[in-house]
């Protein structure tokens, strides 16, 4: 499912450029433009979802599929150290409107 106006539909489509990391059937993981932590990926369903809380509803085992994906990364990047951020609403820091867990690992991170 593609919502035509999401910039992650689009990311995953390879329409508009990212710097891909991990892909499969259901999930694209791609570097964040704006890092917060030595690596910073972000993990998405290539399937449209707003937020965590829909995906959760819909198809939990493709939420933990993403978990599964964040903790390859982070085997691979850190030891299998990573903190995992689904921010869920406007006021909480969402900007973009499809669901993507934030995986910050690579380094030590400040509590
Ligand atoms: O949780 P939030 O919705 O704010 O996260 C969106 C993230 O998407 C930001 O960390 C931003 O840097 C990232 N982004 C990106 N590539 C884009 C647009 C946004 O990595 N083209």
């Amino acid at each position: 499912m593609k919502d035509p106006n999401c910039l992650f539909c689009k990311i995953v489509e390879c329409e508009v450029p990212s710097e891909k990391v991990y892909e499969d059937a259901t999930t694209y993981a791609f570097k964040d433009i704006n890092p917060k932590a030595k690596v910073h990926v972000l993990v998405v369903p290539r399937k449209h979802y707003a937020n965590v809380a829909e995906l959760a509803a819909a198809d939990p085992g493709l939420l933990a599929h993403m978990v599964k994906v964040a903790q390859r990364i982070a085997d691979r990047e850190y030891d299998g150290a990573y903190r995992l951020i689904f921010n869920t609403g406007e006021e909480a820091g969402q900007s973009v409107f499809h669901v993507h867990a934030h995986v910050l690992t690579g380094e030590p991170l400040e509590e």
